[in-house]
């Protein structure tokens, strides 16, 4: 056993360097106890995170309240409420109001709105069809009766 701080050799169970009077005890207690006071606190630094990740957690639930008021306009249509739909757009100029009213409503169903829209895109695409058509099927006949005139006179 040697005192900590001179290095003089010290006589088993002393508790006081006899040369430099410093006492042993506390030398050999200091070194240990920084070793343990540490260990705690890096449980402790180990323990600090849970309260950061619970201060990370509470962002999160925004995003959940967000996905709790919009089910109401999200949430699937029932069996009866797009029986009713069809029923109301069966109506001849009901049904196309409330087509457009579905399609550009604020608050109107998702699946009802993305239903009207795409009712609307249809009924435009069948339009412009028709229309290209008709032409065609017009300028024909236009043709066919001038031809016809031509053969007649
Ligand atoms: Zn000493």
């Amino acid at each position: 056993m040697f005192c900590g701080n001179c290095g003089t050799k010290l006589p088993e169970g002393a508790k006081f360097c006899g040369s430099c009077g410093t006492s042993t005890e506390p030398a050999q207690h200091v070194n240990p106890e920084p070793q343990v006071n540490t260990a705690p606190n890096q449980s402790q630094q180990q323990a600090a995170p849970p309260p950061y990740q619970q201060g990370y957690a509470p962002p999160p639930p925004p995003p959940q309240a967000t996905t709790y008021y919009a089910p109401s306009n999200t949430e699937p249509l029932r069996v009866g409420q797009y029986i009713l739909m069809f029923i109301l757009l069966s109506i001849p100029i009901v049904g196309f109001i409330l087509t457009l009213v579905w399609a550009f409503g604020g608050s109107v169903n998702l699946n009802k709105k993305n239903y009207a829209r795409a009712v609307l895109i249809l009924a435009v695409i069948g339009i412009v069809l028709s229309i290209l058509f008709g032409a065609a099927i017009l300028s024909a006949i236009l043709g066919m009766l001038n031809s016809l005139s031509y053969s007649l006179y």
